[in-house]
């Protein structure tokens, strides 16, 4: 067998839709880095990479695929917010992939309203061209006095118009929103806003993940020093029941899933069709489930 043919600067993340992407880093950690609730790149300087690294990583990928007999068919570009990364790299990166790998189909990204915003619909319309489809975007919340109490760096008003740009010059977005990230008080205002959000948004794909307080974050010393009640499982259901309910997408259909490592329980449909027997599902699991128990917090997060 041979050895893969990358060294990634560790850790790497990736959604969980983007589990069969071949992963690419063509930036180091996040730009933004301020979240308080993450942790996923504080060990990480962020940093753009030089081309002439990305691209000798890419031949190498290319010849042990070629061994392997593997035509990737999606690529994922990495770290946190690849989409900051300057557009002449990312166009430099896309042609290489194209002409190494043409079995392609579709690129996916992690990107910040920031980013989006930074970007121009020239800009923008050149990389979907080049099979840039899809972006991620971390939109948490949709009510700003929690965006702003978890230092997310944007407001709502921002994502509406970077994500609004981003459909126009044709990427498809999915979006993510954290069950549980105003704890109990602004809990009411989490839901109405997210709900709204997510509407006037109507992304192409909607998940959802449990916030979990990370030993080391400032998220944790706020629940550790008793400014942030975390939910119980049974408030978590119910915020998720509150926020399906209360979505009228404004275009098409919203494919969503709840498919997250952090959730209790999968989930998935189509809004607005089966937005009655989700909720129907929820309210089940609401009654089955009993008050005062707290989700379990996966191990690697402790
Ligand atoms: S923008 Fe994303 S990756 Fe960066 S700190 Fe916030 S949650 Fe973490």
């Amino acid at each position: 067998m041979y050895d893969f043919p990358i060294e990634y600067e560790e850790p790497v993340f990736r959604p969980p839709s983007e589990g069969r992407s071949f992963l690419l880093q063509v930036t180091i950690g996040c730009s933004h880095n301020l979240c308080t609730y993450c942790n996923m790149y504080r060990s990480k300087k962020y940093r753009e990479r030089s081309f002439e690294e990305i691209k000798a990583e890419l031949l190498r990928t290319q010849q042990y695929f070629q061994r392997l007999n593997y035509t990737p068919s999606k690529v994922f570009l990495c770290d946190g917010d690849a989409l900051g990364a300057s557009t002449e790299l990312l166009v430099q990166c896309l042609d290489l992939i194209n002409e190494l790998f043409p079995s392609v189909m579709r690129v996916g990204i992690y990107a910040t309203a920031e980013n989006m915003l930074q970007k121009s619909e020239e800009d923008l319309m050149l990389l979907a061209s080049k099979k840039l489809t899809i972006a991620y975007l971390g939109m948490e919340s949709g009510a700003d006095s929690v965006l702003h109490m978890i230092v997310k760096g944007n407001t709502a008003s921002d994502m509406i118009r970077g994500t609004s740009r981003l459909r126009k010059c044709g990427i498809k977005l999915s979006v993510i929103a954290m069950l549980g990230v105003g704890g109990r008080e602004k809990s009411e205002e989490h839901v109405r806003e997210t709900a709204k959000l997510i509407s006037d948004i109507s992304p192409e794909f909607f998940s959802f993940l449990t916030t979990v307080a990370v030993k080391g974050t400032p998220f944790k010393t706020m629940v550790d020093r008793g400014r942030i009640d975390m939910l119980t499982t049974k408030e978590l259901t119910t915020e998720m029941r509150d926020v399906l309910k209360n979505i009228t997408p404004s275009q098409g259909r919203i494919i969503f899933r709840a498919n997250h490592v952090s959730n209790q329980y999968p989930l998935g449909g189509i809004l607005p069709n089966d937005q009655a027997s989700l909720i129907e599902t929820l309210n089940e699991w609401i009654e089955a489930t009993p008050a005062g128990v707290y989700p379990e917090t996966p191990e690697h997060m402790l």
